[in-house]
């Protein structure tokens, strides 16, 4: 039988989502769509000190931006909710009652400090920090006696000794523990508080996950929930182990490598199927080796059992290059759109001003040629708001050349004529003068483009001089001649 493949993504709302969270999450719900089958969105908010509302709602504003949508999950619901784990106490304590009655789990009643003594005890002898087993078999006398002292016992697991647990991972294969070093885990807090294996194995479990697909930093649980799965007289789900993402200097990926959270990515203007492209490429590759590939190829080439085993380095470069591919495919009214905020906040445009949309449609078309994220477009872009452009050193140094009045002057008269300002005729008409000079054409080109934007670098000059028009080019090459050359 062929069943539906049910998988999820299960964030802890402790802080923004994570570029390594998020590949993880991309992973599992391309694997799910590719297979036609349903994605799930659990918050796992336990952890009440560290949790907020804010976070839940900005990981679930990040999941949407980015594309990964969900069939079940806090917002909406579905069969197997609630979806938010603090509104599943009753099934916790449901499943801590079985555990209870089968004989898996059992009350402990030791203190903190019998604990930390039990501890040292182990470090002196030189062995790993295991419970003693002192609770283990407590008579209902002595339980009633420790109770009668009001202490608040925890739930633990009750570990077979001596057995061999396999997991068997999807991209790893079979990975062997032995339960004696799993110990009598903890399943439930004193406060009543599910820790996370008993918590994720009764969700997995009750929510009827089919595959588990979350990063390798739980492998060594898994035995561990594998254990509560058999207690529970439940088959397992598949699991997939995937690596986490390292920077490029191969440590973990964390802040010293740049932007860690998908939420940065989206303020610095980043394009959600960028970073969905960059990191679908990320420990899996698509057959033929190309980089880029959209939603829907990707959805339709992944294979889960391709992933790789070893990590991924995720290079923001690489991110910032693939966005820049992005930004010049992109649809220019949508693009311009998304600039728009960028503008403002950079103060080229203001709230509410009239723009004429063409032209500034014009103006992010030549301005995402030369950036990877729309951040960058105020500064590639200012020339075409600014009045009269600031002649920095650079600049000025070049206006200061011998020969640039003439050649300035000889564009003035011929761009006075000109009466197409198309791209494509300025492109042509802006060779006449270099030709007529004998001069080459960066030579010339060098102190018209300084005159006109006060820079040596910038978009292509024929765009600019297109967009300026011919009253602007004129007013900049007089004001220039009148106030700036020396010679
Ligand atoms: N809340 C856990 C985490 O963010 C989920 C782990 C799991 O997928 O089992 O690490
Ligand atoms: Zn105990």
């Amino acid at each position: 039988m062929v069943e539906r493949v049910r998988a999820r993504f299960a964030p802890s709302p402790t802080g923004l989502l994570h570029i390594g969270n998020v590949h993880t999450a991309l992973f599992t719900w391309l694997f799910v769509r590719h297979h036609g089958g349903e994605f799930i969105l659990r918050i796992e908010d336990t952890d009440r000190e560290r949790s907020t509302a804010e976070y839940e709602r900005l990981i679930l504003e990040d999941l949407k931006w980015l594309g990964l949508d969900w069939d079940e999950g806090v917002d909406i619901g579905g069969p197997y909710g609630p979806y938010r784990q603090t509104e599943r106490m009753q099934i916790y304590r449901e499943y801590a009652e079985l555990l209870l009655a089968r004989g898996w789990a059992y009350y402990c009643y030791c203190t903190p400090e019998e604990l930390a003594a039990d501890r040292a005890r182990s470090a002196a002898l030189g062995e790993p920090p295991r419970y003693s087993g002192r609770c283990r078999n407590l008579t209902a006398a002595e339980r009633a006696a420790l109770e009668a002292e009001g202490r608040q016992p925890v739930l633990r697991f009750k570990t077979p000794p001596g057995e061999v647990v396999v997991v068997k991972d999807l991209l790893r294969g079979e990975i062997s523990f032995n339960t004696d070093d799993l110990d009598d885990f903890v399943l439930v807090r004193s406060n009543g508080v599910p820790l996370y294996n008993f918590a994720v194995t009764v969700d997995d479990l009750t929510m009827k996950i089919t595959h588990i697909v979350r990063a390798d930093e739980h492998i060594s649980n898994t035995p561990r929930q594998i254990l509560i799965y058999r207690a529970l007289e439940a088959e397992p789900p598949e699991f997939a182990h995937v690596s986490m993402l390292l920077g490029p200097d191969r440590s973990k990926l964390s802040k010293r490598h740049g932007a860690t959270s998908l939420r940065e990515y989206k303020e610095k203007g980043y394009l959600p199927e960028a970073i969905f492209n960059y990191l679908a490429t990320l420990g899996w590759s698509l057959p033929d080796d190309r980089e880029i590939a959209d939603r829907e190829e990707l959805i339709r080439l992944f294979d889960l059992s391709r992933v790789s085993r070893s990590p991924a380095v995720f290079d923001p470069e690489k991110a910032a290059w693939m966005n820049g591919v992005y930004l010049r495919q992109a649809d220019l009214t949508v693009l311009t759109e998304l600039a728009l905020p960028y503008l403002r906040e950079a103060g080229l445009l203001s709230e509410g001003a009239p723009v004429d949309l063409d032209w500034l449609q014009r103006v992010v078309d030549i301005g995402r040629e030369g950036i990877s994220c729309l951040s960058e477009l105020p500064a590639a872009v200012e020339l075409f708001f600014t009045a009269q452009p600031d002649y920095d050193r650079e600049a000025l140094a070049i206006l200061a050349h011998e020969g640039v009045r003439e050649i300035l002057r000889r564009f003035r008269d011929s761009i006075a004529t000109w009466d197409d300002f198309n791209p494509e005729a300025v492109r042509e008409a802006m060779k006449e003068v270099p030709r007529a000079m004998g001069l080459g054409l960066g030579k010339a080109f060098k102190p018209l483009r300084v005159a006109l934007t006060g820079r040596v670098s910038g978009p292509e000059l024929y765009q600019v001089i297109s967009l300026f028009g011919r009253d602007k080019v004129l007013a900049r090459l007089d004001y220039v001649t009148d106030h700036l050359l020396t010679e």
